[in-house]
């Protein structure tokens, strides 16, 4: 058996190792080393750091890919909020109390108006006259139906709004995990 004078291609100390030894650790600096033949010359590749590297890398890539999920999450959250057309509410108890005191306020001044209207209405002889208060029972309708409409248009926001968050949770928390390691 040869044994060949070699060194360790990553802190540079003379290695003595047996000819027929492929991969060795350097007894010096603790690299995984690989001894490499070509054209009569002998040398040492380091093997060792290139794995961590390798780790490294792929390491990086879940931490990129993680964020890159609770970015998309973030838009796709934006997205639902304006499609349920409530993208300014926080869904909270005072939001919800602010909106039904605004369909108070309105139906108030709208019966406000529907009863001028009708006693206005009730003095000129022309048809014309009666739109005004049929124009009151109309918007009368319209902020009804609106009004009937919140409590579940909240609940389903809220209900989206409680899953997103969670799923933010859970992607930071993978996130936290992937950035300590
Ligand atoms: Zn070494």
């Amino acid at each position: 058996m040869e044994i060949i004078k070699i060194n360790c291609n990553s802190c540079g100390a003379g290695l003595q190792i047996p000819d027929k030894v492929e991969f060795f650790n350097c007894s010096f600096c603790g690299s995984q080393l690989k001894m490499v033949k070509s054209a009569g010359a002998q040398f040492t590749e380091v093997v060792g750091e290139l794995v961590e590297h390798t780790e490294a890398i792929s390491q990086n890539t879940n931490i990129i890919q993680l964020e890159k999920a609770i970015e998309r999450l973030d838009r796709d959250w934006e997205r639902r909020k304006e499609q349920l057309g409530l993208e300014e509410h926080d869904g909270s108890n005072r939001q919800v109390a602010i909106t039904i005191m605004g369909g108070v306020a309105s139906l108030a001044f709208i019966i406000f108006w529907i009863n001028g209207a009708s006693s206005m209405s009730s003095h000129f002889d022309d048809p014309m006259a009666k739109v005004f208060p049929l124009f009151g029972v109309a918007m009368l309708v319209i902020v009804l139906i609106n009004m009937l409409s919140t409590p579940q248009k909240l609940s389903s926001f809220q209900k989206a709004k409680q899953q997103y968050e969670e799923k933010r949770r859970e992607l930071l928390t993978e996130l936290q995990q992937a950035r300590r390691e």
